[in-house]
């Protein structure tokens, strides 16, 4: 018995209506589903974005479905790269970028999902109707949450809420957070940088990642909404439905 996950997909970035450079990039595969989300000025964040998802890419390309350690290990290659881009550049010194994404792995029964997030970009799961932030942030607003010293609505406006305390080109490495997670038919998936949800309530979120059937229909309405809404920031999402899994 192995289970075979059936999914399918769909993604949309913009690049918002104040910035004027995109430093958010995504990867789709058939099995890997990432978003990053680059800082540094001097337009170092999209290279950094850009340099963390061809890792990525790499390791996808070599040997698909990757195995729970080869996703990490993707990901600390990623933090390598940029290291490696600073040093050859080092006018891109402080260059960085959220990563945070999910993937098939090859588990005991069969492929299964593995969640890995570094920095305050999210992956959540919408199922049965109720939508779930798989992911917890790396972000200075976060920690105060968790704290208790401020709420989470609080943490929306609050001047800080754009200082991660985890992301990729940093030496040492930050740790990377994996969850492992059964694919159930059904199930959807999202994973977007911050410029989505500083924009959209968790409610709206849920109502649009629920609508129809299309994958594709789904990422570019989630990205619509963010930037009708002001689009204060660059917007990410890939979107993945599980269509069914056979065993
Ligand atoms: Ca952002």
């Amino acid at each position: 018995m192995s289970q075979q996950p059936v999914v399918v997909s769909g993604s949309a970035t913009h690049v918002g209506r104040v910035r004027d450079h995109n430093e958010d990039a995504l990867l789709v595969t058939d099995t890997v589903f990432v978003v990053a989300d680059g800082m540094g000025g001097h337009a170092s964040g999209e290279v950094a974005s850009a340099v963390a998802v061809d890792a990525v890419r790499r390791a996808a390309d070599q040997a698909e479905p990757l195995s729970p350690q080869a996703l990490v290990a993707a990901v600390e290659e990623a933090n390598a790269a940029i290291l490696r881009e600073v040093i050859a550049t080092p006018s891109r010194l402080g260059m960085a970028t959220t990563l945070t994404g999910i993937a098939l792995v090859q588990g005991e029964a069969g492929l299964t999902w593995e969640v890995v997030n570094v920095g305050d970009s999210r992956v959540y799961r919408l199922a049965d109707g109720a939508l779930t932030q798989i992911t917890q942030d790396h972000s200075e607003v976060a920690d105060l949450v968790r704290m208790g010293a401020i709420t989470p609505e609080e943490a929306r406006h609050h001047p800080a809420r754009n200082i991660v305390t985890r992301c990729l080109g940093r030496l040492p490495p930050d740790p990377v957070d994996t969850f492992l997670h059964e694919p159930v038919a059904g199930e959807r998936w999202l994973v977007c940088s911050d410029g989505l949800t500083n924009e959209l309530e968790d409610a709206e979120v849920a109502s649009i990642l629920g609508q129809g059937d299309d994958p594709q229909s789904v990422a570019d309405a989630l990205v619509e909404a963010a930037v009708e809404h002001g689009g204060r920031d660059n917007v990410t999402v890939v979107v993945v439905f599980t269509r069914g899994v056979t065993h």
